[in-house]
């Protein structure tokens, strides 16, 4: 078994595991339950995998999958239009005053 993520809550060591297991690879999230329980310091849930074979496959996948929900985040932030000012809500991609495209996320 490998240590591919410490997460910061339950729901995103739950979802890093759903990620894997629809990628083939077997895991398992530990310390979940522990997480929160009254008068306990609360410990963060890691993801573990139970092939130490596909380690670099999953880190991959994981660095991925959390940029791509980081990217999420940010496609529905509002946003200015760098040419004429206009604030726009998160999901459009172009200004719809003078169709300058959004800059990408860096
Ligand atoms: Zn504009």
């Amino acid at each position: 078994m490998k240590l591919v993520h410490t997460a910061k809550h339950p729901t995103e060591a739950h979802l890093i595991k759903g990620m894997l297991e629809a990628e083939g690879i077997r895991s398992i999230v530990r310390g979940d339950q522990l997480y929160g329980a009254y008068g306990e310091l609360p410990i963060l849930p890691t993801v573990w995998i139970l092939d130490d074979t596909l380690a670099a496959h999953a880190d991959r996948l994981v660095i991925e999958f959390l940029r791509g929900s980081a990217a999420q985040r940010y496609r529905h932030e509002r946003w200015t239009c760098p040419r004429c000012g206009e604030m726009l809500e998160g999901q459009f991609t172009d200004c719809w005053k003078c169709g300058t495209p959004r800059a990408r996320p860096s």
